[in-house]
């Protein structure tokens, strides 16, 4: 299937009004569909695996603003860390602690999203609110790094409650979490909604949707 470019343009549109983030999400997509977009001015990508994502990077424009999506492994940071924009999926201190050493190492500040397990299903990764209490105090004493805001993938469902209902609580969880002492004052980025669940996400607060398919069409099965 080609990249939809009227999809683009139209996305682009919609969130633009609304000061939401669209991150376009190319994972397993060839660097000619990325161009596309490119070319019509999005400048936001996402991608899920550390190795394509380099590769894509290194022929691909730099001023793009590479977004980290997927599961993160500790021994994979030291690649990224360099140059991506955000990363969206932080689920653990000891993640974070190793974002922070690399970061250090080249000399930036990365910012980061802690995920959160809202979903009902067990699979997903993310922090529970204990959790992510302890990772959000412990990271107010490491350098380098800039937690941003959280993300979080609802149920695969066609339940409209029930998904909008876990979107509700990443916003109340964020809004709890905000108030808490050291935090920063400036607005939390809610990285929450894909392609199939997006519009329910915006109503509930999102300010970052990460949109695949319905921008390059359906992936092939990994
Ligand atoms: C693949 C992926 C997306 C995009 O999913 P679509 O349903 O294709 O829009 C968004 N977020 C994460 C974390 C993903 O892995």
């Amino acid at each position: 299937m080609p990249v939809n470019k009227e999809a683009c343009l139209q996305l682009k549109n919609e969130l633009g009004l609304k000061h939401i983030t669209l991150v376009a999400v190319s994972k397993t997509k060839p660097v000619e569909d990325i161009q596309a977009l490119y070319d019509l001015g999005q400048r936001d990508f996402g991608e899920n695996y550390v190795q394509e994502l380099a590769e894509k990077a290194r022929v691909l424009p730099n001023d793009i603003r590479w977004h980290f999506i997927g599961h993160l492994q500790t021994n994979k940071v030291k690649v990224i860390v360099p140059f991506v924009q955000l990363i969206h999926g932080v689920d653990s201190l000891k993640l974070l602690k190793e974002i922070s050493k690399e970061a250090v190492k080249a000399g930036r500040v990365v910012q980061c999203l802690l995920q959160v397990h809202i979903a009902q299903e067990e699979t997903k990764f993310g922090l529970n609110e204990n959790e992510l209490e302890t990772v959000l105090d412990a990271s107010h004493e490491l350098p380098g790094i800039e937690i941003c805001g959280l993300m979080g993938m609802a149920s695969f469902s066609n339940d409209v409650t029930l998904v909008r209902g876990e979107f509700r609580q990443l916003k109340q969880i964020a809004e709890r979490l905000q108030k808490r002492p050291g935090t920063p004052g400036a607005p939390w980025i809610l990285s929450m909604g894909m392609s199939g669940d997006y519009q329910l996400a915006i109503e509930e607060g999102s300010t970052m949707v990460r949109i695949g398919s319905l921008l390059f069409g359906e992936r092939d099965k990994k």
